[in-house]
C-alpha cells in the first residue's frame, strides 16, 4: 500500500503484546522510511525509554519526546459495563510515570501477572531455569516499568524464547497449553474485565495529572461478553464519543486500519470536528505479519502532531499549579 505518512502515534513493541523489541520497532520504522513515532504498549510506561530515543537518533528516526501507552478501560453504560475502550493516553514523561496514574493501570496488569507468574513457574518443563530476576534482565530493553509486581505474559514467552534461541511463535506452536494466545478461562477473563479503569473515570485522572487521552480505533470496540471479540459499530461508537468528550476526553484516532469500514472514518471525522477533539493516527504495528501493512499508511499529519503536543504542554502545565 502507498506510504502516505511519516509519523506513527500508535506501535506495540515486545513490552505488551508485540513481537518487536523497543529498539526492533525503531529498525522497522526506519526500514519503512517513519520519521516521528511514538510507542503506545498496552497498560504499561517504558523503564527505559531514553535508551529507546537515543537508539533511535542512530537510525534518522525520532521517538518523539512525550510517552504514550494504550489502555484497556471499562465503558459504563449507565450501571452497566458494556464495552472494552481502548484510550491511548499521551503524556510528559514524569507525568505518565506518575503513582496515581500507573496506580490505576496496575490493577487491570494483576490478572496478565497471574498469567505470567503461571508461565514463569512451567519454564522449568522446557528447559528454562533461571530466577525471575534473571529472566527479567535477558532483554533489559523491554523491561516493564513494575519490575516486582508486573509480568506481562507475552513478555516471559518472549524472554523464554530468546534463552531458548527460538522465535517466540514458534514456542507458542510447541507448547500452546504453556503459552495460549487467548486467555485460557472465564474467570481470568472476568477478573480481568473487574479490574479494568473505568473509561470515564481513566479521563478525569489523565485531566487532573496533564495527561492527554485520544480514543483509539474508535468505531471499532472491544465486546466482552460473550467471548473476546472486536465490534465494529458505528450508532454505539458514537455514543461513546460524545458521552466521552462531555466527560474531558481530548481526542480521536481517525486515522487507523480498523477506522476504515462502513463509513467510519467520516463519522469520526465528523464528531472530531463538531465536540473539537484533536485526530491522530496510527498502524497499531505489533508485527509484520499482522498490523505490518499499516506502517504508513495510517498516520499522524505533521499539523495533527503539532497541536497534540501543545495539549500536552498546556495540559501539562496547567496540572503543575
Ligand atoms: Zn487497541
Ligand atoms: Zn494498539
Amino acid at each position: 500500500m502507498e506510504m502516505k505518512y511519516t509519523i506513527d502515534l500508535h506501535m506495540h513493541s515486545s513490552l505488551s503484546d508485540g513481537n518487536e523489541s523497543p529498539c526492533g520497532v525503531v529498525d522497522t520504522a526506519a526500514r519503512v522510511g517513519l520519521k516521528k513515532i511514538c510507542l503506545t504498549d498496552h497498560d504499561g510506561v517504558h523503564l527505559n525509554y531514553d535508551k529507546v530515543r537515543e537508539y533511535a537518533k542512530t537510525k534518522g528516526v525520532e521517538v518523539l519526546p512525550f510517552m504514550g501507552t494504550e489502555v484497556n478501560t471499562l465503558y459504563y453504560d449507565g450501571e452497566k459495563p458494556l464495552v472494552s475502550v481502548h484510550m491511548l493516553v499521551f503524556g510528559e514523561d514524569e507525568k505518565l510515570k506518575d503513582e496515581r496514574f500507573l496506580s490505576v493501570i496496575r490493577n487491570y496488569f494483576a490478572h496478565t501477572n497471574k498469567l505470567a507468574v503461571d508461565q514463569y513457574e512451567k519454564l522449568p518443563e522446557i528447559g528454562v531455569e533461571m530466577s525471575y530476576d534473571d529472566l527479567f534482565l535477558i532483554d533489559p530493553d523491554v523491561a516493564p516499568v513494575y519490575k516486582q509486581e508486573m509480568y506481562c505474559a507475552s513478555y516471559v514467552m518472549k524472554m523464554a524464547a530468546k534463552k531458548l534461541g527460538v522465535a517466540p511463535g514458534e514456542l507458542r506452536a510447541k507448547y500452546p497449553h504453556l503459552f495460549p494466545f487467548n486467555l485460557p478461562s472465564r474467570s481470568v477473563f472476568m477478573r480481568r474485565v473487574v479490574d479494568m479503569p473505568d473509561t470515564v473515570e481513566l479521563i478525569r485522572l489523565a485531566n487532573e495529572l496533564g495527561l492527554v487521552t485520544v480514543m483509539a480505533h474508535p468505531s471499532w470496540l472491544e465486546w466482552l461478553w460473550e467471548g473476546d471479540q472486536h465490534l465494529r459499530n458505528n450508532t454505539l461508537a458514537e455514543k461513546v464519543i460524545r458521552e466521552l468528550a462531555a466527560a474531558g476526553l481530548d481526542g480521536l484516532e481517525t486515522k487507523h486500519q480498523e477506522v476504515v469500514a462502513d463509513g467510519a472514518t467520516e463519522l469520526v471525522m465528523s464528531l472530531a470536528d463538531e465536540l473539537g477533539l484533536i485526530t491522530t493516527g496510527g498502524s497499531d504495528y505489533h508485527a509484520e505479519e499482522d498490523y505490518g501493512n499499516g506502517l504508513g499508511v495510517y498516520g499522524t499529519t505533521e499539523e495533527e502532531l503539532a497541536v497534540l503536543m501543545d495539549k500536552i504542554r498546556e495540559k501539562a502545565s496547567r496540572a503543575a499549579k
